[in-house]
């Protein structure tokens, strides 16, 4: 079995048809207006805001995690020393809460518990709407993580994944060319 990462993990929950085409059928991905916006997040910035309210006691930039009894890796663009545990947190160039970015939050907190550190929540940045999203992370999460693992593996083996997108996703999908969705408030593949 081969190392799948946190990215890995929060494509299969944006929608596990885009790890089929990367990984499976190797279709190269367009490159997205979202994508290069992403790019230009000002981390340095963010870190001093972070200092301000959250008052870490450590702070460790972009740390390699990686747990090789279940072969799951990730680079968080940071962890923090807490006062009593320790938070993954990463940075999104978008507005507020969505289910891949809280997938791979989790993920990291799974990481970073599995290396023996206590865990109780992971956190994700907002640039745009300014905003500090709180993730819990506990056991029932942890449990969520291992359920994930197990499809993503699945769709890696091969399996067609079964996908019913809203088509306001799609346009921002790097294989929106490869899937043409139909254009009737959903995209329907099978
Ligand atoms: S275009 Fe839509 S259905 Fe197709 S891979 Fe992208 S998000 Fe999934």
């Amino acid at each position: 079995m081969s190392i799948v990462t946190a990215t890995d993990l929060k494509n299969y929950v944006y929608c596990p048809m885009t790890i089929y085409y990367r990984n499976v059928l190797c279709l190269e991905e367009r490159v997205t207006e979202a994508m290069t916006e992403g790019a230009q997040v000002d981390r340095d910035e963010i870190l001093n805001f972070l200092h301000l309210t959250l008052k870490p006691l450590e702070v460790v930039r972009k740390p390699y995690l990686i747990s090789r009894r279940f072969l799951v890796s990730g680079v968080p663009d940071f962890v923090l020393k807490l006062r009593r545990s320790w938070s993954p947190l990463d940075v999104k160039d978008s507005y507020g809460e969505r289910r891949d970015h809280r997938a791979q939050v989790l993920l990291y907190s799974f990481l970073l518990e599995e290396s023996g550190k206590s865990v109780k929540q992971g956190l994700i940045y907002y640039v745009r709407g300014k905003k500090l999203f709180k993730v819990p992370y506990g056991e029932e999460e942890r449990r969520e993580v291992l359920l994930l693992l197990t499809g993503l593996r699945r769709v890696l083996k091969g399996e067609l994944p079964r996908v019913r997108q809203p088509v306001r996703k799609c346009i921002n999908c790097g294989f929106f060319n490869y899937c043409k969705p139909k254009l009737e408030g959903v995209a329907y593949v099978r």
